[in-house]
């Protein structure tokens, strides 16, 4: 894994005072023009074009992110979903026409799509660029001020990120601040007009708890046990590898990565085998080795990793390299149910595989634990997908496919109960950060008293014909 000298952490700024300053910008109506935001949005871009080596080193030192990852899933996520935002963004901002009733003619009715204000991200460390940036891309489109604050656990590019962002974006209108608990305590305790999350769901408890006070909205953006059901009518080789890449990219350090295997009972050794093939064929015979493979982020997610191997049966992979935060693409067979590695999300390269009778053991399954943030069914019978997607609820879902719906910007991505609340990403980021303001504006050529005291019968019988 590279390592960079760590980057001295820019000085924590005076935090009610910058939220005030924010507030000052925002109401003097400075971000409200489209030319701001896209103005900002162009520097995003300028910013991560002209930074993009710097911050894939960033992210090969925090997480031993392979370069093109660091591109595809970080910094070219970013880049591309600003691009489909410059395309839509006039559009999404045009008052949507709507049906006045007679009981208002003449007159007319639109929805006008107002910024709500100043606005807090908060993001992990997994995607640190892309968690941090595309939320941020969303609230200044929608014509808001921004403070976001990426992951300490990601320190490396949490701190290029705030370097970056003080250089190329405007100062009194978005700013990063890094830091901890300390900080982000420091933040919340501040009103804000929306608070956008991403983490795990005990810290999304005090996110929502601090927002309670100042009765501000929040989009928390959560994970989950995000379940594989690989049915009898599955292509198993293409399922292998779709779910060996969905799981073992960023090593497993992926909100939706596949969680666990609800595999056909006839068809788990076939496909723990053609699982055993994918991972060779994507990072050789010894993963350690491959440029392409990640690391555990931290000493204390490795360690709880490695606790989570005595689940089952490794029967690929399960070696370790705590000097490396190593751990292998590695699969669980024999997993019971009410193991550790059943309980919470795993977040990490481990992939319990559990044989069911029938896709409906396996639907069972799924629908007697939280609702997951995603959910994959791999099969060739379309009766088969339907019923699995029909039958079941999560934040979003791929047939014969791991991941890849995050990357349709016309999706919208979010989780449903303990997997999160709220979804971004294309329009559904506008949206996120948006206000729909009904407006209605009437004409003063006409002013019939009809719907004025005093109230006769001739008014109540017109106006229940009209209503
Ligand atoms: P993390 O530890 O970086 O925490 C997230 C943010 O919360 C950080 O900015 C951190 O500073 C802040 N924070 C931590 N403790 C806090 C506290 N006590 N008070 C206030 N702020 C605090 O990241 P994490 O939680 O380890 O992230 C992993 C989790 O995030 C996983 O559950 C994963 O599934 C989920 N996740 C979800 C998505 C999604 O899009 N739904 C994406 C990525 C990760």
């Amino acid at each position: 894994m590279q390592t960079l000298t760590p980057q001295t952490p820019m000085a924590t700024p005076d935090i009610p005072e910058l939220v005030k300053r924010l507030r000052q910008s925002f109401d003097s109506g400075r971000t409200q023009p489209i030319e701001w935001r896209l103005h900002q949005l162009d520097r995003i871009q300028t910013m991560l074009r002209e930074h993009e080596s710097e911050l894939v080193d960033a992210l090969a030192a925090d997480l031993g992110k392979p370069p093109l990852e660091a591109y595809s899933t970080d910094v070219g996520f970013v880049i591309s979903e600003i691009e489909y935002v410059r395309k839509h963004l006039r559009g999404w901002l045009k008052p949507e026409k709507v049906y006045a009733p007679v009981a208002v003619q003449p007159g007319h009715a639109r929805v006008h799509r107002d910024p709500v204000g100043v606005v807090l991200v908060i993001a992990p460390w997994n995607y640190p660029v892309q968690l941090l940036l595309s939320p941020m891309v969303g609230a200044i489109a929608a014509g808001n001020c921004v403070i976001g604050k990426p992951s300490e656990v990601a320190p490396r590019t949490s701190a290029v990120m705030t370097r970056l962002a003080a250089q190329y974006l405007d100062q009194d209108c978005v700013a990063v601040v890094e830091g901890a608990v300390d900080e982000t305590t420091k933040l919340l305790a501040e009103r804000f007009d929306h608070i956008f999350y991403t983490g795990n769901g005990r810290v999304g408890r005090v996110v929502m708890e601090a927002a309670a006070k100042h009765l501000t909205p929040v989009t928390l953006e959560l994970g989950g046990k995000s379940p594989v059901i690989v049915d009898s009518k599955a292509k198993l080789d293409v399922a292998a590898r779709r779910i060996s890449w969905g799981k073992f990219l960023n090593a497993g350090q992926t909100c939706i990565a596949p969680d666990y295997v609800l595999v056909a009972k006839e068809l788990e050794q076939p496909l723990v085998k053609a699982i055993g093939k994918a991972v060779v064929d994507f990072y050789g015979t010894d993963p350690k080795q491959s440029p392409d493979y990640a690391r555990i982020v931290d000493d204390r997610h490795f360690r709880r990793l490695e606790g989570l191997m005595t689940s089952g049966t490794a029967s690929i992979g399960g070696d370790t390299d705590a000097s490396q935060r190593y751990i292998a693409p590695t699969v669980l067979q024999q997993v019971d149910a009410s193991s550790p590695a059943m309980a919470d999300e795993i977040f990490g390269p481990i992939l319990p595989i559990l044989p069911v009778d029938d896709v409906d053991e396996a639907i069972d399954f799924v629908n007697e634990r939280d609702k997951p943030l995603a959910l994959y069914i791999f099969s060739e019978s379309h009766a088969v997908q339907r019923q699995v997607i029909d039958q079941t609820a999560s934040g979003g879902a791929c047939v014969n496919a791991t991941l890849f719906h995050v990357a349709v910007p016309g999706l919208p991505f979010g989780g449903v109960g303990p997997s999160g609340m709220g979804a971004y990403h294309g329009k559904a980021s506008f949206d996120c950060f948006t206000h729909r303001r009904g407006v209605l504006t009437k004409s003063t050529r006409l002013d019939p008293p009809i719907a004025y005291p005093p109230y006769t019968s001739f008014k109540e019988k017109f106006l229940r014909r009209v209503l």
